[in-house]
């Protein structure tokens, strides 16, 4: 896996030293989401034109952000695919490394692939996934325009909770993906991705605080599967999710009815 990294990481620097600057967005500032937005299209000032026969409009246009990124999670996929880091490896059906937008403004990560994703290759496809669908739903947002991983990317055996040195194992592969991805916010899913990300033990304690991952904010709340099993937990939850929402600048849709 060092090798598949390696090679990950130096993409990753070609980029930059092409100059794809937004690979790293600017960290958000403490002040309210809503202040910080962007001016929109709209409000920003016309670019120049460029000098005919110029030097700058004579090289090629760099390609669309998202299409880099998409390549550098491509990268990681198949990093995943043929990693035996951790004895994980041994039991897989597919690797499941993770799926959604490459410009995401929001990341889910959970646990790790349950026999659903095992089976498939996809994140969150089960019973838990599809109550994760309702909660973006929710949200207002769609699952394609936020980005879905997992603190490991191979099954536990019979769903038990990753082991540490799994979580070890695999935690370069989330960091790269939270590195390229650069969302403007993280919400960890459970227990075991805070532990993996920020090294915090406990939902309960850890939720309705924002937390920080390299300047991205950070909030944590209950995993899919805790809320099928405890559905009192929802409604903290939906409050988890509104504070994700006030950190993009975003209020919940109204509800219908
Ligand atoms: S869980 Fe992660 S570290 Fe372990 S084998 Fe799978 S991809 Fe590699």
């Amino acid at each position: 896996m060092g090798e598949l990294l390696q090679a990950l990481r130096q993409l990753i620097e070609l980029d930059r030293q092409a100059g794809i600057q937004f690979l790293i967005r600017p960290a958000l500032p403490a002040a309210p989401a809503a202040a910080a937005a962007p001016p929109s299209p709209a409000a920003a000032p016309a670019p120049p034109p460029e000098p005919v026969g110029s030097e700058r409009a004579a090289r090629p246009a760099l390609p669309p952000r998202s299409g880099l990124a998409a390549a550098d999670l491509a990268a990681i996929a198949a990093a995943v695919a043929a990693c035996r880091a951790c004895r994980l490896c041994e039991q897989r059906t597919h690797p499941v490394p993770g799926e959604g937008s490459p410009a995401a403004e929001l990341v889910f990560v959970g646990e790790g692939p349950g026999a659903d994703e095992d089976a498939s290759g996809r994140p969150f496809v089960g019973a838990a996934g599809q109550l994760l669908d309702r909660m973006i739903q929710a949200m207002g947002l769609r699952r394609d325009e936020v980005y879905i991983c997992n603190a490991v990317k191979c099954r536990p055996p019979g769903n038990r909770a990753p082991l540490d040195d799994e979580l070890a194992a695999c935690r370069p592969f989330l960091e790269a993906q939270l590195a390229i991805i650069r969302p403007r916010v993280i919400c960890l899913l459970g227990a075991t991705p805070l532990k993996s990300l920020l090294g915090l033990q406990g939902v309960g304690k850890a939720r309705g605080q924002r937390w920080d991952w390299q300047g991205i904010p950070v909030i944590a709340t209950y995993h899919p599967a805790y809320l099928l099993r405890n559905p009192a937990a929802k409604k903290p939850a939906w409050e988890d999710l509104k504070a994700v929402l006030a950190l993009l600048g975003r209020s919940p849709p109204p509800r219908a009815g």
